[in-house]
């Protein structure tokens, strides 16, 4: 058969690959520690399940608005609006299904052949993938573990030309877990301005920060970037939502329009029921966010710990997210090889950095039990002292 060019550009995603195969060994019973993919382990809250069940009962199984159901954009705006001090309406927002189809959806409607997009690396390993299907070029920025792998505004002037469309900023960053400071951000937004590009601010794991770290939305820094930006969001990582696919793109009417015209065409709405779940998550407060937050940051502590008493390896501490990037080079290993040796050796599931644009790297991802973290820490612990 003769597939399109297009896919044979495209490499299948290893967070999703990696962790089916962790789960499947799972299954078959065999002692897995699994630190792959980024999906918190807590059920979602029970206020949310509550909402899509009572959605169920009442009927909210038909077709929908393919943008989303009112109530919900308006929801979104509110939140942006309250939280992140982003002046949307309910008409500049889309839903989608999962943070990672609202990119999709974005790079459809902005991106085509000639188009560059800039990506600081380490990146999300789906970003460059979607650029490639859009048919635009991913321009990748290598940041330095020095620079706690952030962009420097003479990093991102440097990389524009006059082909550049799009900057990807996300920050709480996976996989470093790096959170670029409010001073940091408002850089960014002035080179972004002043060289007149867009710019995408991937906020998923705005919710999960340690020790003060704060986050700041690029688009509230100021009125000229707010015209700049465009906002990706969900509800998988912060509400434990990870299996609902809900997520949403903020922007410009013009851009929304175009998304709500390619989601016309491709999935139609959002499963009518799950979106109510949705709009209780938003409505419901952020008590049940700041439960899972405290356990994010006791399992960040742990598996930190860890990790320093373990010869050979080291990685800068997280400010955000849940996932640790570990520099693995002095085992000498490519991260595929260390990764695929560990699940073979050891039975522990990691993400290889070169994913991610790093080969001297792994990720692993705390999103899970302790027990769990302390036993896979013990299972890395030997694996690496077996080699060194
Ligand atoms: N975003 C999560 C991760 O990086 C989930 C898997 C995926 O969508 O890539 O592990």
């Amino acid at each position: 058969m003769k597939l399109t060019t297009r896919i044979t550009q495209v490499h299948p995603s290893l967070t999703l690959t990696i962790s089916a195969k962790a789960k499947a060994m799972k299954a078959e019973g065999l002692d897995v520690c699994s630190f792959s993919a980024g999906e918190p382990d807590f059920d979602t809250p029970e206020h949310i399940k509550a909402a899509a069940k009572a959605a169920l009962d009442t009927g909210k199984t038909k077709y929908g608005p393919a943008a989303g159901e009112p109530r919900l954009r308006e929801a979104i705006a509110k939140k942006l609006g309250e939280e992140n001090g982003l002046g949307y309406e309910a008409e500049n927002i889309i839903v989608t299904n999962g943070g990672k189809h609202s990119l999709f959806n974005l790079m459809l409607a902005l991106i085509e052949a000639g188009d560059e997009v800039i990506i600081p690396a380490p990146y999300w390993l789906s970003y460059p993938e979607m650029v490639k299907l859009a048919g635009g070029t991913p321009v990748i920025v290598t940041t330095s573990p020095a620079a706690d792998y952030k962009i420097t505004p003479e990093q991102l002037r440097s990389a524009i030309t006059p082909q550049t469309k799009l900057f990807i900023l996300n920050s709480p960053s996976n996989p470093t877990g790096m959170v670029y400071t409010p001073a940091e951000i408002q850089a960014l937004a002035e080179v972004v301005v002043e060289e007149d590009i867009l710019v995408v601010s991937d906020e998923i794991y705005e919710k999960i920060l340690y020790d003060g770290a704060q986050h700041l939305s690029i688009g509230a820094v100021g009125a000229e970037i707010f015209e700049h930006t465009i906002i990706s969001n969900g509800f998988a990582k912060a509400f434990s939502m990870t299996g609902w696919r809900i997520g949403y793109l903020a922007g410009p009417l013009e851009l929304i329009k175009a998304a709500t015209i390619i989601q016309g065409h491709s999935t139609s709405n959002i499963c009518t029921f799950a979106q109510y779940g949705a709009i209780a998550a938003l409505e419901g407060g952020l008590d049940c966010v700041e439960q899972m937050l405290q356990a994010f940051t006791q399992r960040r502590e742990v598996m930190y710990e860890r990790l320093q008493a373990i010869p050979g390896l080291s990685c800068p501490k997280p400010d955000g997210a849940f996932y640790l990037f570990i520099d693995i080079r002095k085992t000498g290993l490519t991260s595929l090889d260390f990764c695929n040796s560990l699940l073979e050796s050891q039975q522990v599931a990691a993400i290889p950095g070169i994913a991610f644009g790093n080969d001297s790297c792994i990720r692993l991802s705390y999103a899970t039990d302790l027990a769990t973290i302390e036993k896979g820490m013990e299972r890395i612990d030997k694996f690496v002292r077996n080699i060194l």
